[in-house]
Order: C-alpha cells, then structure tokens, then sequence
C-alpha cells in the first residue's frame, strides 16, 4: 500500500500503519503495551488507565461566528476560543511526532450513504486503532481506495495531558471540538469510548442542520416488516442489553439518526457493559466478545486468561467493543424503516416508576426533554440513596444545540409516522434501592416483546395519579402484581412520599425547559 502522507496536519513520522486487520493490532498491542493480553475467548484485554469513563466536564467546543448561534453553551458544550484549540491541537500534534510509529483508521460514520462522514482517527496505541477499527463502519477495500480526504480527523494524542496554564483548560484532560475544521483533540484520558462519543457529538451537530434527528439509542427492526423499534436511554439503563435480541434484527446499539426514509445506525460496532456479564443472561452479547474484539479494564485468570466479569476492581464501568456483525441477528447495512415504538429506558433507584407505562404526544415531550435516570449511591458506607440524574434527550453530554431542536425533529417525526411511545422502567421494584432489587431481565424482555407483538396497546391501563402517564397493567409473563409499583412496596405510604419526592426532582429539574415549551407540554409531567 501506498505510505500515507499526513503532512498536512504537521505529522512528519515517517512509519504510518494504516488501516492493519485485527490480527496485526494484536500483535502490536501485545508487543508495544506491557500490560495487553489476549482472553480466553481470544478478545483483547486492554487498559485505559487512569480515566475509566468519559469526561463530561472537560469537554470543549470552540466559539466561531459561523455557528456560535447554533451551539448550546453551557456546562455541555464549555466554550474555548479558537486560539485554545490551536495550542491544543499542536501540543497533540507535537506529542503524536514524538513517536516511532503511529496508527490510522479510515472508516465512516453512518451506514446511509447521503449522509456518512468519512473519518479519519489518529493514534499512538494500537488498542485505540482496534477499538475505532471495531466501532467505525468498515469501509470495503474498494471504498478503501477511493476514501480520499476525511470529512472528520480525530488527533487522540490522550496519553499526553494538556497543560493546565492553557486558557480555558480546568484539568489536564481536554477533549475539543472544531465544528469548522471537523477536528476532535483529545489529550490527557485514553478512555476509548471518548473517540465514539466525539463522533456522536459531531453527527448531533451536522445532521440537525440537514433536518435529520441523530439520537443516543439502540434500534432493532422486526424481521417480516422491517419497522424499528428504537430504545433511548441514559447509561446502564439497557440500550445495548435490550438490543441483542435474537427474535429481532440488530441495527445497532447505541447511535442512530431518523431520516425521511428512516433510521440508520451510526456505527459499525457495540459497546457493551461487561460487569457481571453471563452467558445465561446475555448470550449474545457474551458470545460476540471473541477474537477481534476489545475488552477494557477486567481482570482475569493469570494462568488460564478467564475473564472475572464479575470484577470490579479497576473500574465499575468494564466494556467489550465487538464489530456488529459478531451478533447473528445484526442486520447490515444497518438500516431500518420508521420506529413503529419509541422507548424511554429509566433505571429509577427510587422504585417508583412503573415497569412500563404508555405516553401521549406532551408527556412524551416532557419526559424526552427531561432525560430522566437515576445513580446509586456508590459503594461509600453508609450511602443509600439513590441520585437523580436528568440529561436532556437521553444524552445530555452529547448535544450540540439546544435540547429543544432535537425535540422538535423527535416531535414531528413521532407525529408523522404515529409511533407508540413507552416510558419502560429497568431500575427498581418493590421498594428504592437498599430495600427492593433490580428488576428482572427476564421481565423487562417480555415487555419489550409485549410492545413489539403489538399486545400492549389493547392492554388496560391505569392513570398514574402523580405521573399522569397510562400505567400498563397487565402484561404477558409478566406477573401483574409488579406492574403497579405501589403494590409491591410493603409501605404504601412510603412509596407515597418517595413518589411525590421524584416528582419534585422531575419539577425542579424541568424549570429551565419551561419557557421552550407549550403549556400542554408543561403540565404534562407532574400532577402534583
Ligand atoms: P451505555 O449508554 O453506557 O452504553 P446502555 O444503556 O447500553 O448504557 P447496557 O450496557 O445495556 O446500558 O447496561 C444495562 C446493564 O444493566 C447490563 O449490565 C444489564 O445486564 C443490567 N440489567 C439488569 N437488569 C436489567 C433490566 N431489567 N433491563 C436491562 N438491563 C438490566
Ligand atoms: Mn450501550
């Protein structure tokens, strides 16, 4: 292959290793990184070191005339002045031309062809290069060929830290983004899923601009009609685990956009939670992280490489990133028809949200501006309570406008194509956490198919008196008792005044929306 020149960025290493297969990067993992090694189940075992998880906080966006009235300024999208990023991206470049050999991935972003990025991800760790290799869309060796320049190039230089004495800069993590130059630099945090969500973050700027609504969700599609379903939701609530479902087609899991024609998925591969992950609950999952797949921050056997998923040591939040074709079922390309169902995963600590409740056009509204989830309280003694957490959209972290424009686009395309919206709750039944558990898998499945089989929309309903939403009350395999939260608490009251303390939260929280929206939209969350 020819060698790839990347002067045009100030690169001048002279050994590029472009676009290697997944076996080359293990044996350049296993021979640059001390610490990689290859599971029993043939993925890579990789760290990211310090950082586990995103950076929120230290993600920047910089402010040009050409959109700063487009973007959502705030603690989302913190602002730094062109001259910022300059000095961040030469110290990346700086950093990546210190080393002996660097490694590229060319791959698309977005199986629609209308509207696919071509994206360009350079990086010093081959880790990082399997990783994008697995989550990009993998382009043929003929699209290969003809690639030409990237519409976006990611410097990940994340082993280097940025200097805090630059302007703007809170930490030595800075991950910035550059709507005009189409640029993302990340220093000091080699958390991968940093590079997958910095692609979200640009599809959720580009594609609202052409009229399309990129989302934070997973999408299957049912295999006779083609019609999707698609699950948003916050961290942990279920998106990936919800879509590996061997009754449907995968169509991804976790980024997607709704066109005129459809939805098409965002990647070319999944990143799923590997805590406690088990054959026997999630066998797709469980059997897609083989050879050619990632495996960050477990532990394992030092004689026999056997994962220890249920360990925590490193980090709460372990990650397999597997190519979607690795579960049977994906559908390639990865595209599907209108969502017949739009579904709102929570996991409510508190155990007050029914497991499943129908929405209508305002509270869908309401609750999709509102973004709710909850944390629990860490493994701190003596920590109980459960933490609220609102995110615009299902994915606050990852908007670029203002969280109103995406509903708008969510609003007019539910309208247009009649999807049925639900509100499914993952999280807690019989009482908050510390008192009830986890709701089955088992039982959240047979929801998901109840909403496919078209059974819960005759199914009776029950009007939540605080919520005001359509509580679904029977279900099948699903036992009826559960389906009314308060009944499987043994102190009603209780459940009474945890219910009336989130809807305080919900009201607290919807404050800063209230102006946006129509008064039917505004009323249409709490009761109370
Ligand atoms: P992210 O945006 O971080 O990728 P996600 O929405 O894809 O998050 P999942 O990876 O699906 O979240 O994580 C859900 C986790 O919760 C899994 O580990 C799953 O096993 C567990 N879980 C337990 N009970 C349930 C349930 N009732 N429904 C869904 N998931 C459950
Ligand atoms: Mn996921």
């Amino acid at each position: 292959m020819k060698r790839l020149d990347l002067s045009t960025y100030g690169i001048v290493v002279e050994d590029i290793r472009h676009n290697l297969a997944p076996a080359t990067l293990y044996q350049e993992a296993l021979r640059t990184e001390k610490d990689s090694v290859i599971a029993s189940s043939g993925a890579l075992i990789a760290y990211s070191g310090v950082k586990t998880g995103r950076s929120p906080r230290d993600k920047h966006v910089v402010r040009h005339p050409s959109s700063e009235h487009e973007v959502w300024w705030g603690p989302v999208n913190v602002e730094i002045p062109e001259a910022t990023f300059g000095v961040n991206r030469e110290r990346a470049i700086d950093y990546l031309n210190t080393r002996a050999l660097l490694y590229v991935v060319d791959g698309f972003a977005g199986w629609d062809p209308d509207y696919r990025l071509k994206v360009r991800v350079i990086c010093t760790r081959p880790y990082h290069a399997l990783f994008m290799h697995t989550m990009l869309i993998r382009p043929t060796p003929d699209e290969l060929a003809s690639f030409g320049e990237p519409d976006v190039v990611i410097f990940n230089a994340g082993r280097f830290p940025a200097n805090r004495h630059t302007t703007g800069m809170t930490s030595k993590t800075s991950v910035d983004v550059n709507l005009e130059s189409r640029e993302l630099v990340i220093l000091g945090t080699e958390y991968a899923g940093e590079m997958k969500k910095g692609v979200l973050t640009l599809m959720n700027y580009f594609m609202p601009k052409r009229g399309v609504l990129s989302m934070h969700c997973s999408a299957t599609a049912d295999k006779e009609t083609g019609a999707s379903s698609i699950l948003f939701g916050l961290s942990g609530t279920g998106k990936t685990t919800l879509s590996a479902d061997p009754k449907r087609y995968l169509i991804g899991d976790d980024e997607h956009c709704w066109t005129e024609t459809g939805i098409f998925n965002i990647e070319g591969g999944c990143y799923a939670k590997a805590i406690y992950l088990s054959p026997e609950l999630e066998p797709d999952i469980y059997q897609a992280i083989r050879f050619g797949s990632v495996l960050e921050n477990v532990s394992y056997d030092e004689d026999t490489h056997t994962v220890d998923f249920a360990d925590h040591s490193i980090t709460e939040n372990t990650r397999g990133a597997y190519p979607i074709e690795f579960i049977q079922n994906a559908k390639i390309p990865c595209l599907a028809g209108h969502p017949e169902n739009v579904i709102f995963l929570t996991c409510d600590a508190f155990g007050v949200l029914p497991p499943v409740s129908r929405l209508s056009p305002e509270q869908t509204m309401y609750h999709f501006i509102s973004g709710y989830t909850a944390k629990v309280a860490g493994t701190e003694v003596g920590i109980t309570e459960p933490q609220a957490t609102f995110s615009p959209c299902f994915g606050g972290p990852f908007l670029v406008w203002h969280p109103g424009k995406y509903a708008e686009l969510l609003r007019s395309r539910i309208e247009a194509h009649k999807s049925n919206v639900w509100l499914v709750n993952t999280g807690w039944s019989g009482g908050a956490y510390g008192t009830g558990e986890r709701m089955k898998l088992r039982f959240t499945r047979s929801i998901v198919d109840a909403i496919h089989s078209g059974d819960l929309v005759n199914a009776p309903v029950v009007e939540d008196p605080i919520f005001g939403f359509s509580v679904v009350a029977a279900c099948p395999n699903v036992p009826s008792e559960i389906l009314l939260p308060k009944q499987t608490w043994t102190d009603p009251d209780l459940y009474d005044h945890t219910a009336r303390k989130l809807a305080h939260l919900f009201r607290e929280n919807f404050r800063t929306y209230e102006e946006g929206v129509s008064p039917e939209v505004r009323a249409a969350g709490v009761r109370i």
